[in-house]
């Protein structure tokens, strides 16, 4: 089967751990401590095909750090995520997706961007707009995710599937 390493990018605190141990085992889990084992795996089909997903939660608090680690363990997609409660770490995505094309010498990068915490209504202070227009920017797709309920968790997972799958098919890799 099909193995695609992935990396979840972004500020401390945005909910990397918890997004990961929401897709991988379906549960909330909100003290995890991810220096404990920062490599998550799980079996998916998309598109009638299937695949082994190998997600890197890295656990440093440094997100270029993170970045430099993803590109040992040979990451093919990204997943930026920030939070939608903090409005830093939702403005470090540029400086992140700028550093990344960089270092990869590329704009054709799969990627997705992810606003993390949705279930959190009344500490919301980033908009649905703001965010759809940096992922244009960006050229991807935008997608609301709560590691709490679990909305949009497994499609952002999909999605980023289908991101490197075309991108890699376009350009023959
Ligand atoms: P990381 O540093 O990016 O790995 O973030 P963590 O996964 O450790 O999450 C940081 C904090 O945010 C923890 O207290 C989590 O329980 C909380 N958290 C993460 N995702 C969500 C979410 O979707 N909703 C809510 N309400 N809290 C979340
Ligand atoms: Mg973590």
């Amino acid at each position: 089967m099909e193995e695609i390493k992935l990396a979840v990018i972004g500020k401390g605190g945005v909910g990397k751990s918890a997004i990961t141990i929401r897709y991988v085992q379906d549960v909330y889990a909100e003290y995890y401590d991810s220096t404990i084992d920062d490599s998550k795996r799980k079996q998916t089909t998309v598109d009638e095909n299937s695949y082994v997903l190998d997600i890197f939660d890295p656990p440093a608090q440094d997100e270029y750090s993170s970045l430099r680690e993803a590109y040992r363990y040979d990451t093919r997609g990204f997943l930026f995520l920030f939070s939608l409660t903090d409005r830093l770490s939702f403005e470090q995505i540029s400086v992140l997706h700028a550093q990344l094309l960089k270092d990869k010498d590329s704009d054709e990068v799969p990627i997705i961007l992810m606003g993390n915490k949705s279930d959190l209504i009344d500490k919301r202070v980033v908009t649905s707009m703001e965010a759809n227009e940096l992922a244009s920017k960006m050229k991807c797709m935008y997608i609301e995710t709560s590691a709490r309920s679990g909305d949009g968790v497994e499609h952002a997972f999909e999605e980023i599937v289908r991101c490197v799958k075309s991108v890699e098919d376009t350009f023959n890799l």
